[in-house]
């Protein structure tokens, strides 16, 4: 759709402008608690700079991805230069000709790298662990292709024919590791050999677990980047050791000096998935309820807490296909539970523990068979617990298919 970058930045401002998503984020309506009256039956809902409102149902569309980490590095806060977090880049900062480190290795870093690369003096890549990379399967569709497409049926076969071609990567996922190392890690490993000379280069950004337990990356431009010669790769051997005012003092005893330093490290998206706390009946708060692990029926609902639905809450997370078709699951069961209320004529509706409790076991048994609890690595699909909660276990149309009625049996209205 977008042949270039350039043309892919323009869509994006245009967008932002559009729909005035800067001034929003900045208008203060940031939730900052939210909890359960039980008098009025309705939810109290605080915010930064907007006030107290009340609300009778309330969906939380947070964001699984919206919390950002910054690790807390030896002497973090005392550096001098100029940090900020992928998630809140800092485009005031200009990073041309700069000694720039980049924290982290992850899907974010993948991106920001080569597009930083060719602009910075020297960057300095931290990487805690290397992640499998395959490329990325993007290009231009001639003219001929475009008109085609124009054709509805057959941008809707299209569409369909990719849908199933990435539901096919949850047999890997789940049903079938071996056939994850003999097909995707054998292309990944292909692709190293491929973009990268240098055997000790090589070495370094192979992983040593199974394709799929990390988040997998699509890149062309990664790998490329990381050859350039204004490009250093430090891994377990060269790690931070420290933060120092004028850069970074890594294990191997180098004093960087740096001018930019840039946190790709990612978000909590599991314990904190939720960023502002919330009191369900009898002041019962969700994170005493999620204290072991976060949980929920369908991702969505948790009991003790009513009308409270969660949009990418636990388990709804998928390493495969777009989380949008998750999200439109998600939708369903949340608008029929409303539907089914209002015709209740009841106050109140609220999955019941069995029912969360029955699901929320079906889902651990169901991860034991995945690569993200076998596959020997440790990530952020891992609550501190060691459950995998980023992820549903399976395909995505089962969880449609889950998601796609209201089971009164399951709930209570009153
Ligand atoms: C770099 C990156 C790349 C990704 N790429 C993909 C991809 O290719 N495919 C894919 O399927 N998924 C991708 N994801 C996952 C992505 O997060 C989800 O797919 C999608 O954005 C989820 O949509 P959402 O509306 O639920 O959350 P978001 O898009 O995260 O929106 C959440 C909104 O809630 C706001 N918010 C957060 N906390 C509060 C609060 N306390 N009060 C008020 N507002 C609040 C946030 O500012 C944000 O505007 C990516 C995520 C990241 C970070």
């Amino acid at each position: 759709m977008f042949a270039e970058q350039a043309e892919l930045q323009e869509y994006t401002e245009y967008v932002i402008d559009k729909y005035k998503l800067r001034e929003r984020t900045r208008t203060g309506c940031n939730v900052q608690q939210v909890s359960w009256d039980e008098a009025v039956q309705r939810w109290s809902i605080r915010t930064e700079a907007r006030g107290e409102f009340t609300a009778r149902i309330v969906i939380n569309a947070s964001g699984p991805l919206s919390t950002p980490v910054i690790p807390n590095f030896k002497g973090r806060d005392s550096f001098r230069g100029a940090t900020f977090h992928t998630n809140d880049w800092n485009h005031d900062v200009s990073l041309k000709g700069k000694r720039v480190a980049i924290i982290g290795s992850g899907a974010s870093a993948a991106q920001a790298i080569p597009a930083i690369a060719p602009e910075v003096g020297q960057l300095h890549v931290f990487q805690r662990t290397p992640h499998w990379v395959l490329p990325r399967p993007d290009r231009k569709f001639p003219q001929w292709q475009r008109a085609l497409l124009g054709i509805k049926p057959l941008h809707k076969l299209l569409r369909t024919m990719i849908y199933w071609e990435l539901e096919a990567r949850v047999i890997g996922f789940k049903y079938s590791p071996r056939m994850l190392k003999l097909v995707a890690q054998r292309a990944a490993l292909r692709h190293i050999r491929t973009q990268i000379a240098d055997p000790a280069l090589r070495e370094a950004v192979t992983p040593d677990y199974t394709i799929g337990c990390k988040r997998i990356i699509l890149s062309n431009t990664l790998y490329p980047a990381l050859c350039r010669d204004n490009v250093t790769l430090h891994t377990k051997n060269s790690a931070i050791a420290e933060i120092t005012p004028t850069g970074i003092r890594t294990t191997d005893g180098q004093d960087l000096d740096l001018d930019v330093i840039v946190y790709s490290t990612g978000y909590d998206a599991t314990d904190g998935v939720i960023s502002y706390p919330v009191t369900g009946r009898g002041g019962r708060t969700l994170a005493a309820a999620w204290a072991e692990f976060p949980r929920a029926y369908l991702g969505t609902t948790a009991p003790g807490f009513p009308n409270f639905f969660v949009v990418t809450g636990p388990n709804t997370g998928i390493g495969h296909t777009s989380a949008i078709f998750v999200i439109e699951a998600q939708m369903n069961y949340i608008m029929k539970s409303i539907a089914a209320l209002k015709k209740s004529g009841k106050r109140t509706v609220e999955v019941t523990a069995e029912a969360e409790a029955d699901y929320t076991g079906m889902i651990h048994r169901e991860m034991e068979r995945t690569v993200w609890k076998s596959g020997g690595c440790h990530s952020w699909y891992q609550s501190k617990s060691g459950h995998v909660i980023a992820m549903f276990p399976g395909f995505s149309f089962t969880f449609r298919q889950m998601a796609n009625r209201f089971r009164p049996e399951h709930h209570v209205m009153s």
